[in-house]
């Protein structure tokens, strides 16, 4: 029998009252203005719909889905969907704000938003789920648009669905709008890169910020929970630049092997039997374990409060970078700050989803298309800008990197707010 990896460390943790706390913390650092705090603590608009779908054994059922808005000042909102039976309104305001900082560090023209349904889609036919997506498309398209609010996918959603939800508000519209959303197949305005935009972020900022604790790739070694999109991409590109991935997870098991994973066939693996669990010549762990093994480099990439202070203090990485969205609680960032630890936020980290994300919807706008080198030099630009940013700016006021990131960040938003004024 074996172990299934389901619930969060700790499951009480408010993802966001920890996305405020952390807002609180900088702007209190940064002494920013009482009249900001209070506009930026907030987010815009808060959309819940139910809506009912129509199963295959003809019944119907019915679902919550949201779409947040947090910060529209510096452009239209942007941010992915997620499909996950334990989506909250909460969690999803938490990502929407998470975005909005993100995309003011990498310098895009975008605010933040996301968005979620309450729905395990792996329980569901491709029917289903398509009829489900078409269905949410449709209640949420009175705040989503090319000028107005661009989704993109997150956990558990594809390009697939992304070209559902294109297809849904273009039969609305009567005719194609391919920049209402982004992450879509190529066929129909997808952008060259994007499937592995994040993971390639992660990977040039494991690159410079190990080049900064004066650590080079070989010799290196990286435990990745979490091997979706993000987590997987990340591996192969990390292992391709010399880096040793000891130890992987996902919701089928967690698997160690010190001397490092062949991840090509880890991934083929994977294709073949839906997990990286029984990975031939590894050790089964806990996905708990794995977050406390003796690597260099810990990347978690699966879903937010993963290290808290119950587990911080145990962590032996060196060097923690987030290629998911809210990882580290606050009160475990504080346990890793007092113990050495470097955390590069999920506002960095993961930036390189977003970023590439721009680069399709400004494909779309032009309906002029770039080749995957370009959006590959494009991004390796951006990403450096926004780490070696974050990094000086966390170096001048003496504060952690995420502090950093975010002086960085509200510093852009609010001089948006202030030039633009507070309506009326
Ligand atoms: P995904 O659905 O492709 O993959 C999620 C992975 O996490 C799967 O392998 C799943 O099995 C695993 N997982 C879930 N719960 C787990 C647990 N408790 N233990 C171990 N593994 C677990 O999703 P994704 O797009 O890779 O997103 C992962 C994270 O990265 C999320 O926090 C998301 O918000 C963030 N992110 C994604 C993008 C993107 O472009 N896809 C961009 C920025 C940030």
């Amino acid at each position: 029998m074996t172990a299934v990896n389901s619930a969060p460390v700790v499951a009480a943790e408010n993802p966001w009252r920890n996305a405020q706390r952390q807002f609180d913390e900088a702007s209190e650092l940064l002494g920013l203005d009482p009249a900001l705090r209070v506009v930026l603590r907030e987010v815009k608009r808060q959309l819940i719909v139910s809506f009912p779908v129509k199963m295959d054994d003809g019944s119907v059922r019915m679902f919550e889905g949201y779409r947040v808005q947090h910060n529209m000042t510096r452009g239209p909102t942007k941010g992915g969907i997620r499909y996950h039976p334990r989506v909250t309104l909460d969690e999803v305001k938490a990502l929407a704000m998470w975005m909005t900082w993100k995309c003011a560090i990498a310098g895009l023209p975008f605010g933040g938003a996301k968005g979620g349904v309450i729905v395990d889609p792996k329980t569901l036919s491709v029917g289903e789920l398509e009829r489900l997506t078409r269905r949410y498309a449709t209640e949420i398209s009175i705040v989503i648009g090319p000028e107005s609010d661009i989704p993109a996918p997150d956990v558990n959603t594809t390009p697939k669905v992304m070209a559902w939800i294109m297809d849904t508000v273009s039969m609305e519209r009567g005719f194609s709008v391919p920049a209402v959303v982004t992450g879509k197949p190529l066929s129909v305005g997808g952008s060259q890169g994007r499937l592995a935009a994040t993971g390639r972020g992660v990977m040039f900022v494991a690159v410079e910020a190990c080049n900064k604790l004066g650590r080079s790739p070989e010799g290196t070694t990286v435990a990745i929970q979490g091997f979706g999109n993000a987590g997987s991409v990340a591996a192969r590109l990390m292992a391709e630049r010399g880096f040793t991935i000891c130890a992987v997870s996902d919701t089928g098991g967690a698997i160690y092997a010190p001397g490092g994973l062949d991840i090509a066939a880890l991934i083929a693996h994977k294709a073949r039997t839906g997990s990286v669990s029984a990975f031939p010549g590894t050790k089964r762990i806990r996905d708990a374990e794995l977050l406390e093994l003796p690597v260099d480099v810990l990347i978690p990439a699966a879903l937010e409060h993963q290290i808290t202070s119950e587990n911080a203090g145990r962590i032996q990485a060196k060097l923690i970078l987030e290629a998911a969205n809210g990882p580290v609680t606050p009160d475990a960032d504080a346990i890793l700050e007092r113990r050495g630890i470097t955390v590069v936020p999920d506002v960095v980290a993961n930036a390189g989803g977003v970023t590439v994300s721009y680069f399709e919807w400004v494909q779309d706008l032009q309906s002029f298309f770039w080749d995957e080198d370009e959006i590959n030099a494009r991004l390796e630009k951006v990403m450096h800008r926004a780490f070696q940013e974050t990094w000086e700016a966390a170096q001048a006021h003496h504060v952690s990197l995420r502090h950093g990131a975010y002086f960085l960040a509200i510093e852009r938003v609010a001089e948006a707010t202030m030039d633009r004024g507070i309506y009326p």
